[in-house]
């Protein structure tokens, strides 16, 4: 008899704790994590949450400037929804605990940041750690209501009466319905099943599938994979945000330095001192992210390097001291000064814009299975995302999808008992190299070929390999017993695949997908990219 439960929530980030929070009302929560409970991109978040907030700003401001960002393809409805919704969600974030930071010449009032493409000051922010704080409030009402979180166990895959019925010989169901999942516990090597009347995707982004990326190493797309490996829609998976200046050190991998840097009078050069970012904007160092972000691909490409530098030494120490504390602080500890160094950056991926198909209630093309925060493709972003709405949309929809599955709980019969993992003939692998070998591979083609700038050249040869790495992985995955890293480089490899059929089907540039053989925005692709795998 496998354990049941009526909400299996998959992460335990602010989408994932924010939907336990809302469901223990309505019944049973079991949330589940890979890592430590914090260990999430929420955790890393530093510039805010965007909401409107004070008498000068307007929905209709805030809803303009996401429209504007998503070139064309946001959701108008999903965009209302979370600036509609979003400053009650951020109000009982802050009743249950969460401190932003306050005004410094008004104490009752809060220090509302202004970021890239927002018209009006609307980011509320904690220092530069906001997302850390947020963690820490949402795990500590957790703790206070009792919800079950179980850290270390890595979900597998979905189990679906689809799934089921295939192993058993009986004829599919004509619309699928999830039961639970398989879990992972990669301290025992034992795989467990969690089955469950509701179960939420809240596994955040996929960063990990490129080399260079801001995102911690759990953002192995892990919820976007089973999704898709069930058979549920995926949308617009070509879209990924790169953020231009990722520090670039071989031991800290995933250090965000900020674009505040820039803001200060930060100069991009080569590694030789040259400058270069007048050849690409008028507004140099301070044009728009992604122009930023391509021309320093443009020059490590041009140039077969592996970083440009950033010049922060027109800054004195106590200037930078001050303004910078935590990042002057990180990079110290590294040996980097910076008012004596430049800072060797790179561009790396950051968000995913699209992900799981889910409606205004957060439910997939699967029945009972729901996908919330950056796992999923609610419309909000379109084909780009605008600072600091990431953490409100996953408040917003964390809320709506808990009290839209609460209140479908008592029409939803227990969920069937389920078979357990079957280890077939696998054995213990010996060669741990094969899944380092693949799954630096797999990044660093799909830095090179599907990162900032696309052709269609790079696309198919991108594709080709990832059917060779995807043949090689399936024989690795049944020939030997699993591994939390043989799990998690079977997702980057689907994520992989996705980003790739989506970005070889928009055949135009748009938001954050270039393609230089198809530099132009074409009318026929104002649309979402859907894609799903037969099952
Ligand atoms: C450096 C950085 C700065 C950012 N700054 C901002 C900002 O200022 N404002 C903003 O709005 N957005 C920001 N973002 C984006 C934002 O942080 C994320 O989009 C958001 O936090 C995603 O929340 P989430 O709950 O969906 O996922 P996450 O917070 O990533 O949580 C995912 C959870 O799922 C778990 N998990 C994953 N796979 C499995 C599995 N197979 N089994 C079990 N558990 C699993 C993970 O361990 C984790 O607990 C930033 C992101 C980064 C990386």
């Amino acid at each position: 008899m496998s354990d049941s439960v009526d909400f299996l929530v998959i992460g335990s980030g602010i989408a994932g704790l924010w939907f336990a929070l809302q469901a223990v009302q309505h019944g049973t929560v079991r949330v589940i994590t890979k890592d430590r409970p914090e260990e999430s991109n929420t955790q890393y978040a530093q510039g805010g949450i965007a909401a409107v907030w004070s008498k000068e700003d307007s929905y209709e401001e805030h809803v303009q400037d996401t429209l504007i960002a998503g070139a064309g393809l946001c959701r108008r409805e999903a965009v209302e929804v979370v600036v509609r919704e979003g400053p009650d969600r951020v109000r009982e974030l802050i009743d249950l605990g969460a401190h932003f930071t306050r005004h410094h010449d008004r104490a009752d009032w809060y220090d509302l940041h202004r970021e890239g493409g927002h018209s009006r000051r609307r980011i509320l922010h904690a220092d530069d750690f906001t997302g850390a704080e947020v963690v820490r409030a949402l795990r500590a009402k957790g703790q206070a209501e009792g919800i079950r979180v179980d850290d270390h166990l890595v979900a597998i895959d979905l189990i679906t009466e689809r799934g089921l019925s295939r192993r058993c010989g009986e004829i599919p169901p004509a619309v699928d319905t999830v039961v639970g999942a398989y879990l992972f516990n990669p301290a025992t090597g034992e795989v467990e099943v969690a089955r469950a009347k509701v179960v939420v995707l809240a596994t955040g982004g996929a960063g990990k599938t490129y080399l260079f990326t801001t995102n911690p190493s759990v953002a192995t797309g892990d919820g976007m994979a089973m999704a898709w490996r069930a058979g549920a829609e995926m949308s617009n998976m070509e879209f990924v945000q790169f953020h231009p200046t990722a520090l670039f050190h071989h031991t800290e991998k995933h250090f965000l330095i900020s674009e505040a840097l820039r803001g200060e009078g930060g100069k991009l050069q080569l590694p030789s001192g040259e400058r270069f970012m007048a050849a690409y904007d008028p507004r140099e160092e301070l044009a728009p992210r992604d122009i930023v972000a391509r021309a320093i691909d443009a020059e490590i490409k041009r140039h077969g390097l592996d970083h440009v530098c950033l010049d922060m030494r027109h800054l004195s120490r106590e200037v930078i001291e001050e303004r910078f504390p935590n990042i002057h602080a990180k990079l110290l500890s590294l040996g980097i000064d910076m008012a004596v160094d430049t800072i060797p950056v790179v561009p790396a991926a950051h968000y995913f814009c699209g992900g799981v198909r889910v409606d205004l209630d957060g439910a997939t093309s699967i029945q009972h299975l729901y996908a919330i925060g950056e796992t999923a493709n609610t419309g909000l972003h379109g084909a780009n995302r605008l600072a600091s709405n990431s953490l409100l949309e996953a408040t917003v929809f964390a809320e709506r999808a808990a009290a839209h599955a609460g209140g479908m709980l008592g029409q939803i019969a227990e969920p069937r008992e389920v078979p357990a993992w079957d280890v077939g003939e696998a054995v213990d692998s010996d060669e741990q190299v094969v899944i380092l070998q693949v799954w630096e591979e797999i990044r660093r083609f799909m830095m090179n070929y599907v990162g900032i700038v696309r052709t269609h050249n790079r696309l198919t040869r991108a594709r080709r390999r990832i059917r060779l790495v995807q043949d090689e992985i399936r024989e690795y995955y049944w020939n030997f017993k699993l591994t939390a890293d043989l799990i998690e480089l079977r997702n980057i490899a689907d994520v992989a695949e996705m980003v790739v059929l989506s970005a070889m089907q928009r055949r135009e540039s748009r938001g954050l997908h270039y393609n230089l053989d198809f530099p132009e925005q074409d009318s026929r692709f104002i649309r979402d990219t859907v894609i799903q795998r037969r099952c």
